[in-house]
Formats: structure tokens, C-alpha cells, sequence
């Protein structure tokens, strides 16, 4: 009988992040100054964010050691489990091998506390009194509520108003952790005001939220902001699940040649690849990364590679990464942490090297994954995870028809617990596939900044 789940000891937790910035091959485009266009440097951004994690944003080593009380509160969780999808396997009956690192076992359920819990460290030992985040589906708000309340941290989420609506037990649980939560856009900030002047149905975006918790943080002394994902620091904690799983496949006695995870900004698609990628790059076994995002936001499939803002209401500096254009509004899927109009600069980097492919999926051949995978391996997908799963079914499927017997690994970023709502509808025929208006994206585009 093959061997399922493949678990790690508390003791071989790895001690080390993995950046990738220490072996690319060309160098990542420098940060600038919106107003100057000169690359930034690090005093620029410590209104927004400790030092700490400043200096791990342009780092050039190659490991970056964790510190002792983050691998006491990773414990909690981790290590994660790689799992084997034997059932999947054979109701597809491929010949491919599917493996999924899962993390849905964290205590918000998802790969965000990773990140999550060292941020709040950093910012806790900076002697910073409160943390301003924003949130969409709501996975990143409960995951630094619950770290803040690790670390003793007031935390203030603002939250995309679609999301804060449709998933009322998402607030809840943020509520539970002792954080503050408000729909987005707000009264609170000037840009959440500014929004709602023009548009006060405004349904709200992660871009959006992403100005009014920055406005509050650039604003208060004693209060910096925290952002889940996209960042390169945040990319770097998300490693974590990557270098457990290098561990994993050691003792599974096998190695992926497919690399797959969904991407909103990117964290849990680079933190799982780019320990494997960065194997390859130093003379390792070659595999192919896939990046998925959705075909209703498609940053990297149809976005431009250029500089643009992180957010709508263009307060942070200026990064150069693949973009639909910081004012375009995207739909209302229910992959909610999928709806954000930049990706990752590490990411996007790594797709203009051709050291990644990207491809977009449809919400409802996405669902329709979903279901397969929770009828054969029992676990429901957050609908931003059932991306992934929907082009490791592919895959493997691919394998099938050409006979070949690949090893394919994806990421299980979340369980879809409290996106029943979404399922409901799905299973209710009530459920159709979302297509972004190309009009607003060519609009968007056009507003991108002149950059030299
Ligand atoms: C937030 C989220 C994502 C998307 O964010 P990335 O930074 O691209 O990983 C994907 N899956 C789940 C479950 C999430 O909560």
C-alpha cells in the first residue's frame, strides 16, 4: 500500500526562510518614489513598516534564520502535512502521482498565519502598539488577528465591503481574536471618504483597503501596517511551506516535476515554488511552476509588466510587476483573495525570466474541481485554492492521455469552510463564470504612471 501523509516533527520544523532574490539570475527592478521615480530606500518605508522587515525586503542572503518564538507559535500548526491524493488519483485514473501540501490546518485555515505571525514578532520587538491590515475574503484579517493576539497586538482590519457582506462568520472570528474590523471603503480614512463621495455603493477591492489601512498607519506613531502578500518579505516567510516540503519529498523518496499553487498576489504559489525553483536554479532538478490565477483577474495572463502603485488610492511607492492598473475594480468572485489587480514583483519577475508559466482558470470549472476533490479526498477547498486543484486535475489528466507518469504537487492553501455560501450556490445552479469588463481594464491601463 503507497504511503498517504507525509509528517514532519516539531524538531524538524526548518530553522531558515529560503529568499530567492540570493539566486536570481537578473536582478529585481529597484522599488521608487512616486513622486521622484528614484528607487526608494529603506528610511522611505519605515512610517509604514519595522526595520526588520525592511532589511528582509531587499536582502540578498540566501537563508534567513526564524527566530525562536515564531517557531514556537508555527508549531501550533506546523510542520503541515504533504499529503498523497491517492483517492483522486485513481477516480482519474492517471498515471501521474498527486501530491498537495495542505494548509488548511492552521488555526485561521489557511497559508496567511505563515506570514502572519512572524510580521506581528517584528513589529512587537519595534515596540509598535498596533497593526492596520486589509483584507477580502477575510483569510488574511483572521490570520494577523489571531497573531496579534499572540503577540499582544491591537489589530485593525479593514475589509473589502463585498466580503465583510457575504462572509458575516469571517468578521466574527477576526472579532473573536480581540481584533477591530470595518467595511472598506470607510468614513475612517480620507480615501475610503473619497471613494464613497463619488460611488457610495462602491463594493469595495482590496486596492482600496489596502490605501485606508496605510493612511492609518503613515498617520499614527505607534502604528504600522501589515500587508498579506505580494511583498517580498512575505513571500519570504511563505517559504516556510516550500522547505517543509523539500523535507517531505526526501522522505516520500520522490521530487514534483510540476510545481502548482493559486495566485491573488502570489505568496502561497512563490512560499511552496521557490525553494524548488531555487533548487533548479543552482544546478538542481528542473520542474515546471504554475502560477493560476483567476480568468477575473487576471494579472499575469493579461496584465502589463509594469511600474504601478499596490493601491486604488495610490499611497505606496511604486512597484514594477504584472498589473490590470491600480484603479481597476475587479468582479465580485468568490475567490475573493484572488482579487487583486497587481501580483507579486518576485512573481512576475520570475514569468518575465520564463522561470514560471501562468494560466487563468473559470470560476465554475474551478468549483467543479472543488467538489471532485472534496468527493474523493475529503477536503473542501477554499474556492482561491480549488485554482490549484483545477490544473493539477489537468495535469494529471494531460499525464493520461500521453502516458507519462509525472509527480505533481500543488498547494492546498485553504479549506472552504467559510465559503459554504459560494458551494451553495454552486451546487444550486446558481453560480455562473464572472468576466472582468475589457473596457475598465483598458481604462485602468491607460491610467498606469509614466515611468522612464
Ligand atoms: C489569500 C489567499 C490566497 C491568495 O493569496 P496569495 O498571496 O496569492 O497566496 C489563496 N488561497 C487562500 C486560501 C487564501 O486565503
Amino acid at each position: 500500500m503507497s504511503q498517504r501523509k507525509y509528517n514532519l516533527t516539531e524538531n524538524e520544523l526548518p530553522k531558515f526562510y529560503y529568499n530567492i532574490i540570493s539566486d536570481l539570475p537578473v536582478p529585481l527592478p529597484p522599488v521608487l518614489h512616486p513622486g521622484t521615480k528614484q528607487p526608494i530606500g529603506p528610511a522611505d518605508l519605515s512610517p509604514l513598516f519595522p526595520m526588520e522587515l525592511i532589511l528582509q525586503e531587499v536582502s540578498g542572503e540566501r537563508f534567513i534564520e526564524i527566530p525562536e518564538p515564531v517557531r514556537e507559535a508555527y508549531k501550533i500548526w506546523r510542520p503541515s502535512p504533504l499529503i498523497r491524493a491517492l483517492n483522486l488519483e485513481r477516480e482519474l485514473d492517471t498515471p501521474a502521482k498527486i501530491y498537495y501540501k495542505y494548509e488548511g490546518t492552521s488555526p485561521t485555515g489557511s497559508h496567511k498565519p505563515n506570514t502572519a505571525i512572524p510580521q506581528a514578532f517584528y513589529n512587537k520587538n519595534a515596540g509598535v502598539k498596533k497593526l492596520t491590515t486589509e483584507t477580502g475574503a477575510g483569510q488574511w484579517g483572521s490570520a494577523l488577528a489571531f497573531a496579534g493576539a499572540m503577540f499582544g497586538l491591537d489589530v485593525e482590519v479593514f475589509m473589502v465591503r463585498v466580503s465583510f457582506e457575504q462572509k458575516p462568520y469571517r468578521k466574527a472570528m477576526i472579532q473573536s481574536y480581540g481584533a477591530n474590523v470595518t467595511a472598506s471603503p470607510s468614513q475612517k480614512t480620507n480615501s475610503g471618504r473619497n471613494i464613497l463621495e463619488n460611488d457610495p455603493d462602491n463594493p469595495g477591492s482590496l486596492g482600496i483597503a489596502i490605501s485606508e489601512a496605510v493612511e492609518i498607519a503613515a498617520t499614527n506613531d505607534d502604528t504600522k501596517y501589515s500587508l498579506g502578500s505580494v511583498l517580498n518579505h512575505v513571500l519570504l516567510h511563505q517559504t516556510i511551506i516550500g522547505n517543509e516540503a523539500l523535507l517531505q519529498f526526501e522522505m516520500a523518496n520522490d521530487y514534483p516535476d510540476i510545481i502548482i499553487g493559486c495566485v491573488g498576489g502570489g505568496s502561497n504559489f512563490g512560499g511552496f515554488a521557490f525553494p524548488f525553483i531555487g533548487e533548479m536554479l543552482r544546478g538542481g532538478k528542473k520542474i515546471q511552476a504554475i502560477a493560476v490565477e483567476s480568468s477575473a483577474c487576471p494579472s499575469l495572463t493579461k496584465g502589463l509588466y509594469a511600474y504601478d502603485f499596490g493601491d486604488t488610492g495610490h499611497l505606496t511607492p511604486l512597484v514594477k510587476m504584472h498589473t490590470l492598473g491600480s484603479t481597476f475594480i475587479p468582479p465580485a468572485i468568490h475567490a475573493g483573495g484572488l482579487r487583486y489587480h497587481g501580483m507579486a514583483p518576485l512573481v512576475s519577475h520570475l514569468k518575465e525570466l520564463n522561470l514560471i508559466k501562468a494560466q487563468a482558470e473559470e470560476q465554475l470549472e474551478c468549483f467543479k474541481a472543488g467538489i471532485l476533490f472534496a468527493k474523493t479526498e475529503g477536503i473542501i477547498p477554499a474556492p482561491e485554492a480549488t485554482h490549484a486543484v483545477k490544473a493539477a486535475i489537468d495535469e494529471a489528466l494531460n499525464c493520461k492521455m500521453e502516458g507519462t507518469s509525472k509527480t505533481i504537487a500543488f498547494s492546498l492553501s485553504g479549506h472552504g469552510h467559510f465559503d459554504m455560501q459560494a458551494y451553495e450556490e454552486y451546487l444550486t445552479n446558481n453560480l455562473g463564470n464572472i468576466q472582468f469588463s475589457e473596457e475598465d481594464l483598458l481604462l485602468a491601463q491607460k491610467q498606469l504612471p509614466k515611468v522612464a
